[in-house]
């Protein structure tokens, strides 16, 4: 199989706005090409919310650091590490370190890399942890973890500029995918569905850079808005416009990783399953000590129970049969040749 399909730019417009039996073709190539490549299989990543102090002030983000009602927490070591071996007895082998920026935690966040790899050499590390010094990133990859996701947010500087404050520059979080690519992580970006300022042009100008960044994992959600925050009367972004997006990219990259996104369950009751079925391979229950869940809302509501936690792994393994999937405990590296 190949590992990607190029589509020419102006048929991502056509693609997003396709209706009617358009619209169901869309999604039934997506779920063929996603059940040829991953044969039904859906891999199971732990979600660990190792902090939410934040040094930024990201507009649409319930952590960022102007929230004062935020209760602020960074998890130590210790409590990373039981997380993870927790998880591990249940069957998990990729565990998602992930938490707001913020740079007094990057040697902690070394030697916990280092640790879990050395107590649990078959798991994966993924983290998650925002942007940072080429260095930082290779330490990290040093230490053992093999994956990081940062979403791109938006492909447009027009757009970017709408969801951050001006200290924050596209550029620099598209040199930071760069160095991640360098230094050999598997890596992930992706976009919020809805977020304010998006446009079809926008998403057209995500997908162009989603099909030259070539990630190996592309995260997918729709924006849900916190009250908190300066984005807060917003709208939520679209289910429909969500699964959409998941299908076109899961044909563009028939191998890569894509989750069905904790936003998406959020929104829909049975988000998560019709994100499988249009074309995510992915889920990731979480994993943080329940204690903690309450102060890492990046967006309202945020699920962090039932079939989206590890408490809920029956539940979810029931969800997925009943879709006509099945869960998959291995690292579920990303595979260049299926
Ligand atoms: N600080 C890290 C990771 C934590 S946030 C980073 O910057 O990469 C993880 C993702 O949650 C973000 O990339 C963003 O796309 C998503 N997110 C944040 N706020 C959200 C909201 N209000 N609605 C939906 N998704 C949101």
């Amino acid at each position: 199989m190949s590992e990607h399909q190029e589509i020419d730019a102006p048929d991502f417009a056509a693609l997003l706005l396709a209706t009617g039996d358009d619209a169901l073709l869309i999604g039934s190539v997506a779920g063929e090409t996603n059940r040829a490549a991953h044969h039904g299989n859906v891999l199971v990543r732990g979600l660990l919310e190792i902090g939410n102090r934040c040094k930024n002030n990201c507009l649409y983000c319930g952590i960022r650091s102007g929230n004062s009602d935020v209760h602020r927490y960074s998890m130590n070591s210790e409590a990373i590490v039981e997380s993870c071996r927790q998880a591990y007895k249940l069957g998990l082998r990729t565990f998602v370190l992930q938490g707001g920026e913020w740079p007094a935690d990057d040697a902690m966040v070394e030697h916990t890399v280092a640790e879990i790899a050395s107590l649990m050499p078959e798991a994966a590390i993924t983290l998650s942890l925002g942007e940072r010094p080429r260095e930082v990133y290779h330490r990290w990859r040093v230490a053992g973890a093999c994956r990081y996701l940062l979403r791109h947010e938006t492909a447009s500087e027009c757009h970017y500029s709408c969801l951050h404050p001006s200290s924050m520059k596209l550029s620099e979080r598209m040199e930071c995918l760069d160095n991640l690519k360098a230094e050999g992580y598997q890596t992930g970006c992706g976009m919020m569905v809805g977020s304010p300022g998006q446009t079809v042009e926008t998403l057209c100008e995500d997908l162009k850079f989603i099909q030259l960044f070539k990630p190996e994992m592309i995260g997918i959600g729709p924006f849900i808005p916190h009250k908190s925050t300066p984005l807060g009367v917003f709208p939520a972004g679209s289910v429909e416009l969500t699964l959409r997006l998941i299908s076109i990219v899961r044909i563009m990259f028939p191998l890569a990783n894509i989750p069905s996104t904790t936003a998406l369950a959020t929104l829909s009751p049975d988000g998560r399953e019709r994100g499988l079925m249009a074309g995510a391979n992915v889920v990731m229950p979480n994993i943080t000590p329940v204690n903690y869940r309450g102060d890492y809302q990046l967006y309202e509501r945020k699920a962090s129970s039932g079939a989206e936690s590890v408490e809920g792994l029956d539940e979810l393994r029931n969800r997925v049969e009943a879709a006509g999937m099945k869960l998959d405990f291995s690292r579920g590296d990303f595979k260049k040749e299926s």
